[in-house]
């Protein structure tokens, strides 16, 4: 089996690994790179079928809906098949309508430890914890020769039983493992915080006992993992949960009644709409989206009367101006629950100052969605893979000095052998 890194051997996002056997091919994940902005053109890897002359792909494995891993799949021609996970399938057709979103149109679904043959392709996919729901490590067979790809994970979240499984009963007789290295940061980038998701849980039940106002959590709508993580810290202070329309949706769509959601079974789930989604329900007319939580929304009045007694946890952060100025901030707290680096853009600069300005007080509660070296090694332990092969990672130097394993830099583009 020949494999290709298209994009990731020396870069975090844009994932994308082309496999070829028996002159056919697949692609693992097919990103758009993290430094491209919304209306940059990306174009497609120059992959067989693609931009070099060829056969098209068999088949495209997506393995979670980051859109570092799925962005560039608008741009592919007609006649190749896109698989995934189906709630995180779901999950992006939810988001479509909020702008993060989209429908891939797949042609097949990703389950759990069931494989799946496509071509000479043999593909395995093991569901693992990650911050994006409906996650997927790829075992992949052809030629006799078999490539683990981690995708992204990590061991800190909400599925410890999925990490515990992968150490206990990993792949075997792995030749080559590409393993995610988004952690080993060289020292000049900002990291994120590797605690576990349980103890952010802690924390910000300290956070919303401590308050006596209203305390808004700023996350994404599709990390479901954060969405329990606050409405679990929320039972523990007695207070409801409210999450915004987005949220709700994406919620629905995981297609698990375990998840929070607004729904006669979760009586302190309610959800409260910030302008932005208001006005984009009314220009688009779809009313039904509304009506679907019309039992469950609470509005400016209720959290007014008792600011004390609710956290909000969504994509808050342009509503925060109309909040402190209806005074529903007053004695409450903003809770930053992403990733820090975007607080130094000059949006999130502009963001601190308004909070400052009006003594609304910032607090950070979060940790990355991906694993912490110790994890790595013990995941690296555990498969004992012939070749390590960094991707998904800006310092692939650091593999053997923090690791403690050797490992084989593929560059972006060459091909190499399993
Ligand atoms: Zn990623
Ligand atoms: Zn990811």
């Amino acid at each position: 089996m020949r494999v290709r890194i298209h994009r990731g051997a020396r870069e975090i996002g844009g994932s994308c690994v082309e496999l070829q056997a028996a002159g056919e091919s697949i692609l693992l994940d097919l990103g758009r790179p993290l430094w491209a902005t919304p209306d940059e053109q990306v174009p497609l890897p120059p992959a067989v079928g693609l931009g070099e002359p060829g056969p098209l792909p068999r088949a495209v494995i997506i393995t979670h809906g980051h859109q570092d891993h799925w962005g560039l799949v608008p741009q592919l021609p007609d006649g190749v098949p896109v698989w995934i996970g189906k709630a995180a399938a779901d999950i992006l057709r939810a988001a479509e309508f909020w702008g993060t979103g989209i429908d891939l149109r797949e042609q097949g679904h990703l389950h759990d430890q069931q494989t799946v043959t496509i071509g000479p392709f043999t593909i395995t996919p093991y569901l693992v914890d990650h911050s994006a729901f409906d996650a997927y490590s790829l075992l992949v067979e052809a030629d006799g020769r078999r490539l683990f790809y981690s995708g992204d994970l990590r061991a800190h979240g909400r599925k410890p039983g999925s990490w515990r499984r992968l150490l206990e009963s990993p792949p075997q007789d792995v030749h080559a493992m590409l393993l995610e290295g988004t952690n080993l940061r060289d020292e000049h980038s900002p990291g994120e915080s590797l605690t576990s998701e349980s103890a952010v849980e802690t924390d910000l039940a300290a956070t919303l006992r401590n308050a006596n106002g209203l305390v808004v959590v700023l996350s994404s709508p599709q990390n479901i993992d954060r969405m329990v993580t606050v409405y679990r810290a929320a039972l523990r202070a007695d207070r409801d949960t409210a999450i915004d329309l987005y949220g709700a949706e994406v919620a629905v769509a995981t297609g698990r009644d375990t998840i929070p959601r607004p729904a006669p079974d979760w009586p302190r789930v309610r959800v409260y709409m910030p302008v932005r989604q208001r006005v984009r329900v009314k220009e688009s007319g779809e009313f039904h989206r509304t009506e679907a939580v019309r039992a469950h929304r609470i509005f400016d009045e209720d959290l007014a009367a008792s600011p004390g007694s609710w956290v909000l946890c969504g994509a808050y952060q342009w509503h925060v101006p109309a909040m402190i100025r209806a005074g529903l901030l007053d004695g409450g707290v903003v809770v930053w629950s992403m990733w820090d680096g975007y607080l130094v853009e000059p949006s999130g600069q502009r963001f601190t100052a308004l909070l400052a300005e009006h003594g609304v007080p910032m607090h950070h509660h979060h940790t990355s969605g991906h694993a912490a070296p110790a994890d790595l090694q013990a995941l690296i332990a555990a498969v004992q893979p012939a070749t390590l092969v960094p991707i998904h990672t800006d310092a692939p130097h650091r593999y053997a000095e923090v690791l403690g394993y050797t490992a084989t830099l593929h560059d972006d583009g060459a091909w190499w052998t399993v």
